[in-house]
């Protein structure tokens, strides 16, 4: 009998996989799938998920993508089959998988060519696998450069469009999903739709932030500024968390401000791993000697002045008006200028430091919070004087941004209430296997403190890069607009086959 039965479930896996795999076989395209080489689609940054996929696509063209995805759309409810998009696979939780499913391979996408539109409004027309680092580069031989980015350029356009990329530059341009002009989007049922404000505005916005659930990107066209050649790159320090948030708040609303702001938090540090997206070497090292907490806890504002080698005397003065108004400590002015590829790739080098000491690809339980202006100092004071007793595990950011540069046509959920709100990122790696402070089970537990205490206190907080098990968190992550967000999934994506690894909506079979 349980003989009987085993062989009756095995049938059933059986019939449900491999009519799947033979039949994707079959299709024509100019990539290929591959159906043993799966492996490394079912890992990611985050190092705590891993889903296998049956198969990965490696696309040569945007009909690769939309055939795959329509003839999966074809065999309906009958088929188990889901597609993820995966970009540089950097997600935390098994977002860009699939379990045994398909998961595209974006980078493998090299068209459209990357094109760039010189002119008064300049752009860059982009393939949505390609990495910002290389629009970095290909985008400064025209001497231009995209206005906002995320601190980390080692990801996809794809991916990062797909939350909505979050830097020191969004308090002035809004985030990456603010300065795009247009979109080619595949959607859940294989149609190619191109889209933007003024054709399939619908879509357009359900993509931007919408956490692939309504289609596979293959072309972005991304707004760009004029270039600057230098960088000064400032840090301060605060003992007073209100004197700190006061400078922050007032430097994002003030005329002629520097072009990035962000800050972070320093309780107890030590160690390799909180310096990991620093990078940063002070002119005086003396000076770097000083930066030590101590056992305090310490608030760092980072600001950095963009300028070319003629505007070099404007810009020191700017420096010097802004600096003056400002309440750090004063022995803590550390002052650097570097290159502005230097300034946006820092973190790489930071990466390459790890990697060396194999401290990269450990577990990345990170927590990404967005907390309204009113209440971000009773966040602090529970958060970094309770619950936070250290920052040794990883860097934790904290640095407001403006509202208003955020368009809430779009998918991300943002809290709404007010016009400042701060993105807190608790970014930490957990040593594999260890079972003290810095491992993966004390880091989860702190992470779920803070949710909890967010819940408790009614913080009105929104998880970025968010992540949740059953529709009903879902629900309230989206709260009002989630009737919006199930709509739009019925008309682009009805089967549920897109993006499966954000475990909002199940495929039905
Ligand atoms: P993936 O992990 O491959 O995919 C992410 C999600 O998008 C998945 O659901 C996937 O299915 C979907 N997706 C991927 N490509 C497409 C596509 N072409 N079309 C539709 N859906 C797609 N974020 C910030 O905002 N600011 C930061 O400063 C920042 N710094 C980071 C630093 C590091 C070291 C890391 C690892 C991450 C950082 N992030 C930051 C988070 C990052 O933006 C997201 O994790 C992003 O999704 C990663 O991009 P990816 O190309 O690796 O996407």
């Amino acid at each position: 009998m349980i003989l009987l039965f085993l062989f009756t479930c095995l049938n059933i896996r059986i019939n449900l996989c491999f009519p799947n795999i033979l039949s994707l076989k079959t299709l024509e395209l100019d990539g290929h799938f591959d159906f043993d080489q799966v492996h490394h689609a079912a890992r990611d940054f985050g190092n705590i998920f891993q889903l296998l996929p049956l198969a990965v696509l490696h696309p040569k063209s945007v009909s690769d993508i939309a055939i795959t995805v329509k003839y999966i759309w074809e065999m309906g409810t009958s088929s188990e089959l889901t597609v993820a998009a995966r970009g540089h696979g950097h997600s935390l939780q098994g977002q860009a998988q699939a379990h045994r499913g398909v998961v595209i391979s974006m980078e493998s996408l090299k068209y459209p060519e990357m094109r760039i539109y010189p002119g008064k409004s300049p752009y860059v027309d982009v393939s949505g696998g390609e990495l910002w680092i290389n629009i970095l580069h290909e985008t400064l031989k025209h001497g231009l450069a995209p206005k906002s980015w995320t601190d980390y350029l080692h990801l996809t356009v794809g991916g990062t469009l797909s939350n909505a990329g979050v830097s020191g530059q969004a308090f002035q341009h809004g985030p990456q999903i603010s300065n795009v002009h247009q979109l080619e989007v595949v959607t859940g049922k294989g149609d190619v739709v191109n889209c933007s404000k003024e054709e399939n505005e619908d879509l357009f916005h359900s993509v931007l932030g919408g956490l692939g659930q309504f289609g596979i990107i293959t072309r972005a066209r991304i707004s760009l500024e004029s270039a600057p050649a230098i960088v000064k790159w400032i840090r301060v320090l605060y003992s007073d968390f209100a004197m700190f948030t006061r400078d922050q708040e007032w430097l994002i609303s003030a005329e002629n401000t520097f072009d990035y702001i962000e800050g972070f938090v320093i309780i107890n540090r030590t160690g390799l791993l909180n310096n990991w997206r620093s990078s940063f070497n002070p002119q005086d090292p003396a000076q770097a000697g000083q930066f030590k907490s101590d056992g305090r806890t310490l608030f760092c504002l980072e600001l950095a002045k963009y300028f070319n080698p003629d505007e070099t005397e404007m810009a020191n003065q700017e420096v010097e008006i802004l600096l003056g108004q400002l309440n750090y400590i004063s022995s803590t002015l550390f002052q650097s200028e570097v290159t502005y590829v230097e300034f946006l790739d820092r973190v790489h080098i930071s990466e390459v430091k790890l990697r060396s000491k194999g401290l990269w690809e450990v577990p990345h339980p990170w927590l990404n919070l967005l907390i309204p202006k009113s209440k971000i100092h009773t966040f602090a004071k529970q958060v970094f004087g309770n619950i936070l007793t250290q920052t040794s595990n990883g860097p934790v950011l904290i640095y407001p941004v403006n509202k208003s540069k955020w368009d809430n046509r779009t998918s991300v959920v943002i809290p709404e209430e007010e016009e400042v709100f701060y993105l807190v990122a608790f970014l930490s790696s957990a040593i594999p296997s260890s079972t003290g402070n810095d491992g993966l089970d004390h880091i989860l537990t702190q992470n779920k403190r803070i949710l909890e205490f967010c819940e408790t206190a009614h913080l009105g907080v929104k998880q970025y890069l968010p992540h949740y098990t059953t529709q009903e968190e879902w629900r309230a992550h989206f709260g009002t607009r989630w009737e919006v967000f199930a709509q739009r999934k019925s008309v682009y994506d009805p089967l549920a086959i897109l993006s499966p690894g954000q475990r909002i909506f199940k495929k039905a079979n």
